[in-house]
Parts: C-alpha cells; structure tokens; sequence
C-alpha cells in the first residue's frame, strides 16, 4: 500500500497516511476527509513549465488529482 503526504484542507495539518485502494483517508489530528495530496517528490522542483506539465501526468498516473479541476478530475476517473 502506498504512502502519501496530505495537507488537510480544515486544520492545515500535513500527515503521512497510508492508503488503502478504496479508503478515504482522513486527518488524524481533526478527522477531516478534506485532504490535498502533495506531490512531495517532484513539488520543489516544479518549477519550469516542462517539469509542471510532466508531474501532472505523473500524478495523474498515480491518482493525484490535487493540480487538476473538477471537470478533468470526472474525466480522469471515468477511464
Ligand atoms: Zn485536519
């Protein structure tokens, strides 16, 4: 199962959470399922266009839908 970084969108905590395929996480400090997924891995380097674009098909492959609008995220999902 992997591991990822959230930023929780209540409380502003960030955790490392293990997910579960068909899991929602949830913030252990407020227990909100509001959470961003970050990127930790590529988000210090994205900085140039190229780099952008690339991380977003990377997250997209991964399942990261924070860099992604709700039209796409619906068209992401129904693949
Ligand atoms: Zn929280």
């Amino acid at each position: 199962m992997p591991i990822y970084d959230y930023r929780c969108s209540e409380c502003g905590q960030t955790s490392e959470l293990l997910v579960r395929t068909s899991a929602v996480p949830a913030c252990p400090a407020c227990g909100s399922q509001r959470l961003d997924k970050l990127v930790a891995a590529t988000a210090p380097q994205a900085r140039t266009p190229g780099i952008v674009s690339r991380a977003r098909a990377q997250a997209a492959k991964e399942g990261h839908f924070s860099n992604y609008n709700s039209a796409e995220r619906r068209r992401i999902r129904s693949r």
